[in-house]
């Protein structure tokens, strides 16, 4: 009689050294914290509210990680540390090397998805992903499956580090390379770029088309915490936001929010990390062969 009853633990195992043959370099690696750090969502979080954003958007909707009900939409603020980080040499990874591992919850084709967007970042810059070694490791990225896409800013030296990248709901997910970019250049150490102390010269916020509640998540980035390195303001950042972001009606092609002073200008892409993007990284971690 065939046996049914393949012991599970095997089969993952098994699994995830496939996922290694497609993508060496970049082990996945499954983990369980067995001492995970309490998530402190800010007053009024609604954890519901997002999913149901996130699973009702329509493919040409806002920008998935704006829905995430977290400042900005994405960025999760450890309230005892200083924000804004880039400045703060503290908050870099250590030898440019990010340690990660997986929470349970994932496919293997959603990781692969997920790595692909590490890929991307190591590509253009000295940066550089690697499953992590507990025990060894003090710091390292925690890829969960909670609700919404979300970050922290900066290496925060406390260990396990959540990076929130949710996995499908109707189609709509944070299960996306770009969205993964996205969210593990805030873990580097990104704000956002709509939000640079000069995006006045740049783009117009519009106010008027803004939900209320979601004014501060335009509020701009000191100059003391945050610097830009001197390059050039970025439509095409994979750390800018798109032109209906927090909009009072995000399907009504009037009711823009971010206008760039630019006519021709493209905002909003998640597809690639950008030129300035990848200068910005290379500057921040030295990364000379690739400046
Ligand atoms: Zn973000």
């Amino acid at each position: 009689m065939q046996n049914f009853h393949q012991p599970l633990g095997m089969t993952r195992i098994v699994h995830t050294l496939a996922v290694l043959a497609l993508w060496h370099g970049c082990l996945a690696f499954i983990y369980v914290d067995p001492n995970p750090r309490p998530i402190i969502y800010p007053p009024g979080y609604d954890r519901l509210a997002v999913e149901m954003a996130i699973s009702r958007r329509s493919p040409d909707g806002p920008l998935v990680w704006t829905l995430s009900g977290l400042r900005e939409g994405d960025i999760m603020d450890d309230y005892s540390n200083a924000r804004n980080v880039i400045r703060d040499t503290n908050k870099l990874w250590i030898n440019n090397t990010v340690p990660f591992a997986f929470a349970p919850g994932y496919t293997n084709e959603q990781m692969v998805e997920i790595i692909k967007g590490m890929k991307l970042i190591m590509k253009g810059s000295c940066i550089k992903f690697r499953s992590v070694k507990i025990g060894v490791d003090k710091d390292f990225i925690y890829i969960q499956p909670l609700s919404g896409c979300w970050s922290l800013v900066g290496r925060q030296g406390t260990g396990a580090q959540t990076v929130s990248l949710m996995p499908p709901t109707n189609g709509s997910t944070c299960v996306y390379y770009g969205v993964a970019a996205h969210e593990f250049l805030h873990a580097l150490g990104f704000e956002h770029m709509h939000d640079n102390f000069n995006r006045d010269d740049y783009v117009t916020v519009n106010f008027t088309n803004v939900q209320p509640k979601y004014y501060h998540d335009f509020d701009k980035i000191s100059k003391k915490d945050y610097t830009d390195f001197g390059v050039p303001y970025d439509y095409d950042s994979v750390m800018h936001y798109d032109r209906y972001a927090f909009s009072v009606d995000p399907d009504d092609a009037t009711k823009t929010t971010i206008i760039p002073k630019d006519p021709n200008a493209v905002i909003g892409q998640n597809d690639h990390v950008s030129k300035r993007d990848f200068k910005k990284l290379n500057i921040r971690y030295n990364c000379t062969d690739f400046l």
